[in-house]
């Protein structure tokens, strides 16, 4: 029997031949993990992956390697579904095989050097000398009767073998021994959780009155009662709580750290719902295609609080009702702690989450718990698309236009369209949910690759929320960046007792500067697009040509001295906020207040407690928010992102603005947004007043259609970097030259060669070719023989070339 394998050690990551050994031949599948080593090598061995097998070989197959061993006890570590899904992706995304399973495999269950073998309780010798036969079983219970537990390294240099994962396989099915993986951590296993005690008499309260933390403590307890809680979870500290544990209110366990998702925010289980006619029906509609058992992709479109979390929801539990599985991704786990709680609350033990805060014994134990159906869901980033589920029924893809499902790595997949690829492989329902469709799936629900269903209305007839500019030229301000009118409408809602949403839009921004007074932003007169501050030079320079000026620290437009230039200005806008409102508490969100754990978490839930009244914060402020108090939302700078030489940048613009103006109004009270504009009277915004996503779409997909940018096209982008600008520059050239005899006219257009938007990133230049692929695509080994040219003719310049298909980031 031969087997087509693939490994990162041999043939350059790419599929090759071998010969599997008769030993072996009962033992090894496609999607089996197995050690090879060289036939006339010393000995080392290198991890491999089967992708098939075939009883006559259809090629040469390769005389040096062996199959030397097999792992997890021969049973696959990817299914069918993942083998088609990983095949797929190397053709598609133009990558090494080997690149995309490692991809869909994490790390933790990759590596042999964590391996352990532990003896299991009952192996008695009487048994032993019954059922073991050959030599090497029995040596191998020897040493593990008296150790009981030894790595495979241990135990492989007592022996004097390295070939011991079947037997120890073997061994492991006849229950003798077992075969696991630990991982030492730096993080505790074990913490101190706390809970309250049953029996708390009348005068427990009373008695805390003089002490508020303990009393907040208390409540907190209470509310989460009868669960076990870290303080962290709480927001209480282990003093407090101490002190409620010796005063007889509450008791304490040593509690393992387990993959439990906890981000520090929670909220009271909700009531139960009826659906509303809308979500009935949309829950209709996917009912009906899963019961056909064919793979069926929908565009869920639903504006923001149209109740799409609960119609994935309901429609899952139909899934799991059948026997089947199921994937739910979301765009960032930690900010959108709200969508995964209800998910957990709904589906609790069924459910896995996966988050990148998980050690690697936990991501290998939650992997484990997936692959062998002991949970149904697998919940989480981008990469959880890879879950090693059978049998899968459904993918939930929620905000499915988020930038943030494209790895910016190799293999540089996008994880929505992935998606729809792995239901497309397993006869599975794909939803992709948004309130904001990309333009990619829009225009697939439009050709039918798709099907369309809409949640045009709010929840409980809640209005959409009112959209109002203020033109930041005609209007007086109260401070630097906040008007007159935007301050006057915060303090309204202040005397209301209602909440309010700021976000300070800082897309694009990155070290250009704005003027405050006029919105003047000083551009290359070279390239036409922003000049970046440089604080230690004092000057602004163009990313695109080098050019640099100096910087005077007043407006060249109009002479104000008030500009901004701060990557961050959210700190800046919080101490105008506090001269503003001096009794108010502020709540800030951005990259420096959420590094610490849980600190995103945190922040939410004093805001959804009503601690404080003002949420101010970058785009993380605007993702999935349900929050019934929040009346009014203002950006500060909604304009500036579309400044940034992307094609994407009015959808970026139009769909964040969208999402963040959906936090306002979600409940009995009306909402109402301000949107600080400076400069553009740009179709976005006619479009975003009126709430018109299609009017939106089809204004700028008619530009789009006429520069043949995506969804009229496919882009492909390669990209040489190197420290000497000059032959960064001459690999690109070969590569348009090399791709310019490749593609038929009619078929694309080439771009480039071209200095990148980033024309240097740490020391080396980049330079792009851009294809535009109206119809066909590229051959995959076509593409692979250019880039081992092009990384063989500039060896010396130390070259790095990388392709990027649908790139989402043109810089
Ligand atoms: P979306 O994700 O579409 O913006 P959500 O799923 O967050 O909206 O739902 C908005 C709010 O409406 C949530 O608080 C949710 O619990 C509530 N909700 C959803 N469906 C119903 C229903 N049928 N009846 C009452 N409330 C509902
Ligand atoms: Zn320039
Ligand atoms: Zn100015």
């Amino acid at each position: 029997m031969y087997a087509l394998t693939v490994s990162e050690k041999f043939f350059r990551g790419e599929p090759f031949l071998v010969v599997v050994p008769d030993t072996l031949e009962h033992d090894i599948r496609p999607g089996c993990m197995v050690l090879l080593s060289l036939k006339k090598g010393n000995g080392t061995v290198s991890i491999g992956y089967i992708l098939s097998l075939k009883a006559e070989p259809d090629g040469e197959s390769s005389s040096n390697i062996e199959i030397s061993d097999v792992l997890y006890g021969g049973r696959p570590v990817l299914n069918h579904s993942l083998l088609q899904l990983t095949e797929w992706m190397a053709d598609y995304y133009l990558t090494r095989r080997i690149d995309t399973l490692t991809c869909a495999l994490p790390a933790a269950v990759r590596t042999t050097v964590h391996d352990v073998v532990e003896m299991t309780g009952f192996a008695l010798n009487a048994e032993v000398t019954k059922i073991i036969n050959t030599a090497l079983r029995r040596s191998i219970l020897k040493i593990m009767t008296t150790e009981k537990r030894l790595t495979i390294p241990q135990l492989q240099r007592r022996l004097g073998k390295k070939q011991l994962y079947r037997t120890l396989s073997e061994l492991e099915r006849g229950g003798h021994l077992l075969l696991t993986k630990k991982f030492s951590s730096t993080t505790p296993k074990q913490k101190t959780a706390y809970r309250l005690c049953n029996s708390l008499s009348e005068e427990t309260e009373p008695s805390l009155t003089n002490s508020p933390k303990q009393l907040e403590a208390l409540h907190a307890l209470a509310s989460l009662s009868p669960e076990f809680v870290f303080p962290e979870t709480i927001d209480a500290s282990r003093e407090t709580l101490n002190i409620l544990v010796k005063k007889g209110f509450a008791e304490k366990v040593q509690r393992e750290v387990t993959s439990n998702f906890s981000t520090g925010f929670s909220e009271k289980p909700q009531a139960l719902r009826t659906l509303t006619t809308s979500q009935n029906q949309a829950l209709d509609q996917l009912r009906s295609a899963f019961e056909k058992q064919e793979y069926q992709t929908f565009l869920l479109h639903g504006v923001t609080g149209s109740g799409k979390t609960l119609v994935y929801i309901e429609f899952l539990k139909t899934v799991l009702a059948a026997g089947k599985t199921a994937i739910v991704l979301v765009p960032e786990i930690a900010l959108t702690p709200q969508t995964a709680g209800r998910f957990r609350e709904h589906f609790h033990d069924d459910i896995t989450i996966l988050h990148s805060a998980m050690s690697n014994q936990e991501k290998y134990d939650a992997w484990h718990s997936l692959r062998l159906g002991k949970t149904k869901i697998a919940l989480g980033a981008r990469s959880t698309i890879f879950a090693p589920l059978d049998n899968l029924g459904a993918i939930i893809v929620d905000e499915e236009h988020d930038a943030a499902y494209k790895q910016d790595r190799n293999p540089r997949y996008h994880a929505r369209d992935t998606a729809v690829m792995r239901a497309m492989f397993s006869k599975a329902i794909c939803v992709l949910g948004t309130a904001t469709p990309s333009f990619e799936s829009y225009h697939n629900a439009h050709n039918g690759k798709y099907t369309l269903v809409n949640l045009p209305e709010r929840i409980d007839g809640a209005t959409m929320p009112v959209i109002s500019l203020i033109w930041m030229k005609d209007n007086p301000k109260a401070s630097a960046s906040i008007s007159e009118l935007l301050y006057r409408q915060i303090a309204l809602r202040m005397g209301k007792n209602e909440q309010v949403i700021l976000l300070q839009n800082r897309r694009g921004f990155a070290g250009s500067i704005f003027c405050l007074a006029c919105g003047h932003i000083p551009l290359c007169k070279f390239c036409n697009i922003p000049l970046v501050y440089h604080s230690t030079q004092k000057h602004l320079r163009c990313h695109y040509c080098g050019h640099t000026k100096p910087y005077t620290a007043s407006c060249e437009k109009c002479s104000s001295t008030e500009l901004f230039f701060k990557s961050s200005g959210t700190e800046r806008i919080e101490e105008e906020l506090q001269t503003l409102f001096p009794e108010e508490k502020i709540l800030r969100m951005d990259v420096d207040t959420t590094t610490t754990k849980g600190s995103h978490g945190r922040i939410l839930k004093e805001f959804h407690e009503r601690k404080a009244r003002i949420l101010l914060g970058t785009q993380m402020v605007a993702k999935g928010l349900d929050f019934p108090a929040v009346t009014l939302v203002g950006v500060l700078m909604a304009d500036i992102g579309l400044n940034i030489p992307d094609f994407r940048a009015s959808e970026r613009i139009f769909s964040l603005l969208t999402q963040v103006a959906g936090r306002a109004g979600r409940a009995s009270k009306p909402g109402e947004v301000y949107l600080q504009v400076y400069n553009k009277e740009s179709d976005v915004f006619t479009a975003l007043l009126q709430g018109n996503y299609e009017k939106f779409f089809l204004q700028e997909s008619a530009i789009r259609k006429e520069l043949l940018y995506p969804p009229a096209s496919r882009l492909i982008k390669f990209e040489c970097t190197s420290e000497d600008e000059k032959q960064a520059e001459a690999a690109a050239l070969l590569c348009k030259e090399t791709l310019v005899r490749h593609l038929p006219a009619e078929s694309g257009r080439l771009l480039g060669p071209a200095p990148a938007g980033i024309a240097k990133i740490r020391n080396r230049y980049r330079y792009h070719v851009l294809v535009k692929l109206i119809s066909g695509k590229l051959s995959p080994p076509f593409i692979k023989q250019m880039s081992d040219d092009i990384t063989t003719r500039f060896r010396s310049a130390g070259i790095i070339f990388t392709i990027d298909v649908d790139p989402q980031n043109l810089m």
